[in-house]
């Protein structure tokens, strides 16, 4: 009995050394958690602009001259941070530091890539721009106002410089992006001017002191109004074309969308999904048309019938003074009904608060999720949601048919609940500085539009309470035209940088193939020959979470829930999809 005890003691004993001999996985943790701390302080640092965007402010009167100097400031950072990372083997971190060590590095090589190849300093004049920042400084009550005006005043000494390194920058710029910089750079001259009259009215601060702001707040205009008059003036000999091209855009995506598919994947799964869609939004326009429609024959252009039927259920809208209150009305009842189905946890702590959107957002009307940001952990959360009060009729008419009875139901969703704020919820769960700095769009924006499909093969119908079993043919025809956005949204990013798309068959895939209205595709077309990719991380990432859980479906057969599948899902925060699925698959 003896031997034996002491054989096991022996045992434990020599596992224990072993363990330790290999520099247990703890301790490479606590050191890479000391050194994310570093690396989020030195960065700061080098993207000042950045730092006081997300709250923290101890570089506010800096502003970074983009000369040669900063870029490879700039590089040498990154080239740094890349080789300390190499300091820790992946395989003995955590699964949250493991995620943690891949954003860390993808930035750092996006950032690489942005100087050396992808070169928008040279040739989109939108990127200089010194308002925003400014402006924020104005708008955001972090600090005593004569604090940040003093913040305000040594920074604009840095703005005479900047657009002299802009100009030194741009060569051969498109004319897409001059335009862009010269209708932003002087749309953002009244900070300067009337935004900062007010704030000067609220402080405090000493005349002659006052009277210095306004000084160099009128040669700050001039810096502005003369870069604006350059670009104006740009000869144009032989201009860039703003398609991005395949190379470049690949690359981009790469780093911008960090997908387990390829850009050209995503592209042809768009097409694919778009046909689906269409086929699925004749049958229900079949099935419904005798009922809306009475004796009206059926068009013969299948497109043309979706439209008219669209057209008819647009009418059943909320009205401007009730917007607010419909919205409200459908918190409780989507989180009764996601209760009711067991569909995923939702933490009762952590209410969402909905507000007339602040007079600062105001003109972006719709509406949208505030979080609070990575320095201000105990913020609220709110949903701001657009006032029409004051609109005309017709403009909120067409809001309200685009925002109708039924799409408002999926808008809900999509940006509360399930959506943006419960995932919020479960990201802040495992709060993580990097995973807030650099949190993956495509799972984010993913999530929300996966939501929406979840919801609605649950069952959820807002008129059908909260034991409907399936949502109405009505409600499916909407929902299907919603996401018929975000597809599109794709296939015209691609097909425009990548497959030359002209501006009229953008036209016709936007207006006669996803139903919008001529004002939205136009917007969309301007939108999409100044961005590159933004516009796929919809779609991508709600064909990865959507493909992903079909493949784990199959997988545990009888033993899958979607609640625990949701669950495990957001634990790891916001996140790049594909390694998500890599450390669930690992645990399975
Ligand atoms: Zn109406
Ligand atoms: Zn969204």
């Amino acid at each position: 009995m003896q031997k034996r005890f002491l054989f096991f003691i022996l045992i434990a004993l020599i596992s224990f050394m072993d363990a330790n001999a290999k520099l247990p996985a703890p301790d490479m943790n606590t050191r890479f958690d000391q050194y994310k701390e570093h690396f989020v302080l030195d960065m700061w640092k080098v993207y000042p602009g950045w730092a006081s965007s997300v709250g923290y402010h101890m570089y506010d009167s800096v502003l970074v001259v983009p000369d040669d100097a900063s870029r490879a400031k700039e590089l040498s950072f990154c080239k740094a941070n890349l080789d300390s990372l190499k300091k820790f083997s992946i395989a003995g971190l955590s699964d949250a530091n493991k995620i943690d060590y891949y954003l860390i590095e993808n930035q750092l090589k996006y950032a690489e890539w942005g100087i050396k190849e992808e070169k928008a300093w040279e040739w989109n004049p939108a990127s200089y721009n010194v308002s925003e920042g400014f402006a924020n400084m104005l708008g955001n009550d972090y600090a005593d106002i004569n604090a940040r005006l003093r913040s305000f005043y040594a920074r604009m000494a840095y703005v005479e410089d900047y657009y002299a390194a802009a100009k030194k920058n741009i060569k051969n710029p498109t004319k897409e992006h001059t335009q862009l910089g010269m209708e932003q750079n002087s749309g953002g001259m009244s900070v300067f001017s009337e935004d900062l009259e007010e704030a000067l009215k609220k402080s405090t601060l000493p005349d002659a002191e006052k009277a210095a702001i306004k000084d160099r707040a009128a040669q700050v205009i001039s810096a502005i109004r003369r870069y604006s008059s350059w670009l104006g003036k740009f000869p144009h000999s032989s201009p860039r074309s703003f398609r991005l091209g395949k190379e470049l855009y690949d690359k981009k995506f790469a780093f911008e969308i960090q997908s387990g598919y390829t850009a050209e994947q995503i592209y042809k799964k768009a097409i694919v999904h778009k046909n689906e869609l269409h086929a699925s939004m004749y049958d229900i326009t079949k099935k419904l048309w005798p009922k809306y429609m009475a004796a009206k024959a059926l068009p013969a252009d299948k497109s043309v019938a979706i439209k008219q039927l669209i057209d008819v259920l647009s009418a059943k809208h909320t009205e401007p003074d009730s917007f607010q209150a419909a919205i409200e009305h459908q918190m409780p009842e989507l989180v009764a009904f996601i209760k009711n189905k067991d569909l995923i946890y939702i933490d009762p702590s952590k209410p969402l608060v909905v507000r007339r959107e602040p007079a600062y957002m105001a003109g972006v009307a719709g509406a949208s999720i505030s979080a609070p940001g990575p320095y201000d952990k105990n913020g609220n959360t709110y949903y701001n949601v657009g006032s029409l009060s004051g609109w005309d009729k017709d403009k909120a008419e067409s809001y309200l048919r685009e925002y109708n009875h039924y799409i408002l139901q999926i808008l809900n969703i999509h940006e509360a609940i399930p959506g943006h704020y419960t995932q919020l919820v479960y990201a802040n769960q495992s709060p993580s500085i990097i995973k807030s700095i650099f949190g993956n769009n495509a799972m984010i924006e993913g999530w929300a539009v996966y939501g929406e499909r979840m919801m609605l093969e649950s069952g959820y119908d807002g008129d059908r309470g909260v034991n409907s079993t399936e949502a109405s043919p009505e409600m499916w025809l909407m929902y299907y035209k919603w996401n018929l956005r975000s597809t599109c949204n794709t296939i015209l990013d691609y097909s425009v940088h990548t497959r030359n798309m002209s501006k009229e068959d953008a036209m016709k895939l936007l207006v006669d193939e996803a139903f919008q209205q001529q004002a939205e595709a136009e917007g969309k077309w301007k939108r999409v020959s100044v961005t590159q990719v933004q516009l796929d991380c919809y779609f991508t990432g709600y064909t990865e979470i959507y493909d992903f859980r079909e493949e784990l479906k199959k997988k545990m057969g009888a033993k899958f829930s979607l609640k625990q599948f949701h669950e495990q899902f957001l634990s790891y925060g916001s996140a790049p999809v594909k390694y998500i699925k890599q450390l669930m698959l690992e645990k399975k």
